[in-house]
C-alpha cells in the first residue's frame, strides 16, 4: 500500500466510504480531484454543500426534495388512493422514468433487517402507518421493496400492520429476479411486475 500524506489518505478514506467505491477507485478519484483546477474543485464542493443544505425530506412521502411537500405529493393529477412503498429515493426515479405509475410514493430509507439490527423504527414505516391513518382516501399500498429476504420480511410486516385496516396491501410480481435491486430493472420488467402485483392482504383476487 502506497504511503500518502495524511490529507490525501483522509480524502481516499472518505471517498472509499461511499457505496460502490473500492480502494482503487477512491485513489483514482482522489488524484483526479487534486488535479482539478480550483474553479472545478470549488464547483464540486459547493454542489455537495448546496445539495445537503437545500435537500430535505418531504413530510408526506419522505422522499428527498427541495420543496415540502414534494412535487409528486403536491401534484393534483396524481392518484391519491395508491401508495407505492420503496426502499430508497433512487427507486422513485426508477418508477418515474417508466412513466406508468400515477399514484403516490412512500420512501422507507431502509428495510427491516434483524441481521443488521435494523428495526422498524430505523425505517419510515411508523410515518407510513401515521400517514395512512391521516389519509383515509388511500385504498391500496403496493410494496415495491427489493426481492431480497429483508425486502420480503418488510413486505410481510407491512401486510400484517396495514391489512387489518381494510387497505389492500400488494407486492410487486416476482418477475424481478430474486436478490435484485428495483433500481436495475428495465422499464418493461418493472411495468409487468407492477401490473401483475399480488395481494398480500385485503383482497383474495389479483389486482
Ligand atoms: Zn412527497
Amino acid at each position: 500500500m502506497a504511503r500518502y500524506s495524511p490529507s490525501i489518505q483522509n480524502l481516499i478514506a472518505q471517498l472509499s466510504s461511499l457505496p460502490g467505491i473500492g480502494g482503487k477507485s477512491a485513489q483514482r478519484l482522489a488524484f483526479h480531484i487534486l488535479a482539478m483546477d480550483d474553479k472545478d474543485a470549488e464547483a464540486l464542493t459547493s454542489a455537495i454543500t448546496a445539495a445537503r443544505q437545500s435537500t430535505k425530506r418531504c413530510t408526506c412521502c419522505q422522499n428527498f426534495t427541495d420543496s415540502d411537500p414534494c412535487p409528486i405529493c403536491s401534484d393534483p393529477l396524481r392518484d391519491k388512493t395508491t401508495i407505492l412503498v420503496v426502499e430508497s429515493p433512487r427507486d422513485v426515479s426508477t418508477f418515474e422514468r417508466a412513466h406508468e405509475y400515477k399514484g403516490l410514493y412512500h420512501v422507507l430509507h431502509g428495510v427491516f433487517n434483524p441481521m443488521k439490527s435494523m428495526s422498524i423504527s430505523d425505517t419510515t414505516i411508523p410515518d407510513l402507518i401515521k400517514r395512512l391513518a391521516d389519509h383515509p382516501e388511500v385504498t391500496e399500498v403496493i410494496v415495491a421493496t427489493n426481492q431480497t429476504a429483508e425486502g420480503n420480511a418488510t413486505a410481510l410486516y407491512l401486510s400484517r400492520m396495514v391489512g387489518p385496516s381494510g387497505i389492500k396491501v400488494s407486492r410487486l410480481a416476482s418477475g424481478l429476479p430474486m436478490g435484485s435491486d428495483i433500481e436495475y430493472a428495465d422499464d418493461l420488467t418493472l411495468l409487468s411486475a407492477l401490473k401483475g402485483r399480488v395481494m398480500l392482504s385485503g383482497e383474495n383476487n389479483e389486482a
